[in-house]
């Protein structure tokens, strides 16, 4: 009698120990740069979904890859997700990411938006390109990032301060492209035709436009959504630069699955949710970004600020030439 009793006690164990993690254990952890206004209804959408439950913090990037680092093999995190390939590319050089080979992935984010050795990959597609005031600017005045710096723009034009990565990977990417001495007389060019100090913020930038400060910025496209949101009537439209040559300069907001992953194979299957027709929309449109599957399309009042040629040079090179394009503009003295 007592064996038959252990027997069935043991069969039981396993049953309980094989069907327990599927309940109770199923939980991701998410670290996010990005604010829980533009994640929270993704994860619940998700939840919703696959029954799989996230938790998340979220905190500036900084902090998020300190704590990554002294959590080491101890961390709960199984997800970092964050803006710009820049601080991508850095937290995988630091050594917090884990590399995915996924087909879907592969797949549904171009190989220019991810991280060639497939530790990070762009979820959603921000373009920094050139807004202008419509009162005071013919979009035909209007050519390549380079040509802001032609003396017919002098004092007229408003840039963000280069201490922000945005301005950071901009230049970096035109080190890759244009070379550096090239580079460094473009931002010159710039600085010359600077109409005040430079702005805390892409919104700032385009306030002293429409106050008539200067004529000409250079923003992120989300930015210039969220005010024409605001105020819809403002005298400010978007211009797509560079589209005879290399294109508008594009960055991502994306997302790696960490080193020491507590539940990796979860996590890969929720980044292949977060790249697919189902997710894009979910990620990219609350704040006006483009989806980074190609075959999705934006929100429409994004589609409205018409199609443009995208620069298809890998996004990693941001992060790589970053500590050059950093030398390079405080020698071209920007701010
Ligand atoms: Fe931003």
């Amino acid at each position: 009698m007592l064996p038959t009793v252990r027997m069935l006690l043991t069969v039981l164990g396993v049953v309980v120990a094989a069907v327990l993690p599927a309940h109770a254990a199923e939980a991701l952890v998410v670290y996010s740069a990005r604010n829980e206004q533009l994640i929270k209804p993704l994860f619940d959408a998700y939840t919703a979904a696959t029954g799989t439950r996230i938790k998340f913090i979220t905190d500036k990037e900084g902090p998020l890859l300190e704590r990554l680092k002294a959590e080491g093999a101890n961390s709960p995190a199984d997800i970092l997700i964050t803006v710009d390939a820049g601080n991508l590319w850095f937290a995988a050089k630091e050594g917090v990411l884990a590399k995915v080979n996924s087909e879907v992935l592969n797949s549904n984010i171009p190989a220019h938006l991810r991280d060639p050795e497939n530790r990070w990959f762009g979820l959603s597609v921000r373009a920094r390109t050139i807004v202008y005031s419509t009162s005071r600017v013919k979009s035909a005045d209007l050519s390549t990032y380079e040509a802001l710096g032609d003396p017919k723009w002098k004092g007229r034009l408003c840039l963000r301060t280069s201490k922000k990565v945005y301005n950071q990977s901009l230049v970096a990417m035109m080190i890759a492209r244009l070379g550096e001495s090239k580079t460094e007389s473009i931002v010159k060019s710039w600085v010359a035709n600077l109409a005040t100090d430079v702005f805390p913020d892409d919104t700032k930038v385009m306030e002293a436009i429409v106050a008539g400060q200067c004529d000409v910025g250079i923003v992120n496209t989300y930015y210039y959504g969220r005010l024409m949101k605001k105020q819809p009537q403002t005298a400010l439209a978007l211009f797509w630069p560079n589209q005879a040559d290399r294109g508008v300069h594009v960055n991502i907001s994306g997302i790696g699955i960490t080193a020491h992953a507590k539940h990796r194979q979860a996590a890969v299957i929720f980044l292949e949710w977060l790249s697919s027709e189902k997710a894009q929309n979910l990620f990219a449109d609350e704040n006006l970004e483009y989806p980074a599957n190609p075959r999705v399309k934006a929100h429409p009042s994004v589609e409205k600020w018409g199609t443009f040629k995208q620069d298809t040079i890998n996004v990693s090179q941001a992060g790589r030439l970053q500590p050059k394009a950093v030398m390079l503009m405080d020698r071209a003295g920007y701010k």
